[in-house]
């Protein structure tokens, strides 16, 4: 299972796949991708193979901001709509995750008895409470902490809000997670294997950082919203 991500000056589609194609050695039994343009965000997901999800990828849809993911079921059967990226009731936030939430059941019972879900992932758990503490007056980079302190478990996750162009919320706790810079953009990878094809320059992430990425900066905050500074490493395998 994996993630990758993409922001910057050009569609993203293609860079989300073969980043998605370079993970396939972890293992995964359905994959998905979520692009964001003007006119919204777009996702694709599919059971089976990254080839499967190639063949109802709508190539016309030109998105330079994107999330996508491998995933290894471990809560709700393997099937396209337990698939990621999930989303939340209103549509506007939209997550990919690798990882278990172990306290899941009792956040949905505490938080979420008035939301109807769709999928039988631990996942979705988390982006409903982002969109719960966002309807609630947060912002959403509070709302995503908020929810971090919550939610117990490993997770590498990937976030865009329907309602901002710029950026791309990261987050990792004992899940392996990287953010690779680029000249004009900036990248998201379980592993820089999957982004070398765009960068060599990566920046490593602590569990419970949160990480706002924009095509431009890479913000990397503690859950107290102070901001660390990391230097970039140069990955050195071959693409
Ligand atoms: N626990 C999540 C699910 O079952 C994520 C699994 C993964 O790591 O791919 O959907």
């Amino acid at each position: 299972c994996g993630i990758v991500g993409y922001i910057g000056n050009i569609d993203s589609k293609e860079i989300l796949l073969k980043g998605l194609e370079k993970l396939e050695y972890r293992g995964y039994d359905s994959a998905g991708i979520a692009v964001k343009n003007e006119n919204g965000v777009h996702v694709f997901k599919e059971k089976g193979r990254i080839a499967d999800l190639r063949a109802i990828v709508d190539l016309d849809v030109m998105a330079n901001i994107g999330i996508g993911h491998t995933r290894w079921a471990t809560h709700g059967v393997p099937s396209q709509v337990n698939s990621h990226p999930h989303q939340s009731a209103s549509g506007r936030f939209t997550l990919v995750h690798n990882g278990v939430i172990e306290n899941y059941d009792l956040l949905k019972r505490e938080y979420l008895t008035d939301v109807s879900f769709v999928s039988e992932t631990d996942t979705e758990v988390i982006v409903q409470m982002i969109e719960l503490f966002v309807q609630d007056g947060l912002e959403v980079v509070e709302a995503f902490r908020k929810t971090l302190t919550l939610i117990h478990g490993s997770y590498a996750l990937a976030l865009l809000d329907a309602r901002d162009n710029e950026t791309i919320y990261v987050a990792k706790n004992k899940s392996p997670l990287l953010v690779g810079l680029g000249d004009g953009f900036n990248v998201v990878a379980s592993d820089a294997m999957a982004m070398l094809q765009v960068t060599d320059q990566y920046v490593e992430l602590m569990d419970k950082e949160i990480v706002i990425v924009t095509k431009d900066e890479v913000t990397i905050q503690n859950l107290n919203g102070e901001v660390i500074n990391r230097s970039p490493y140069k990955a050195e395998l071959d693409a």
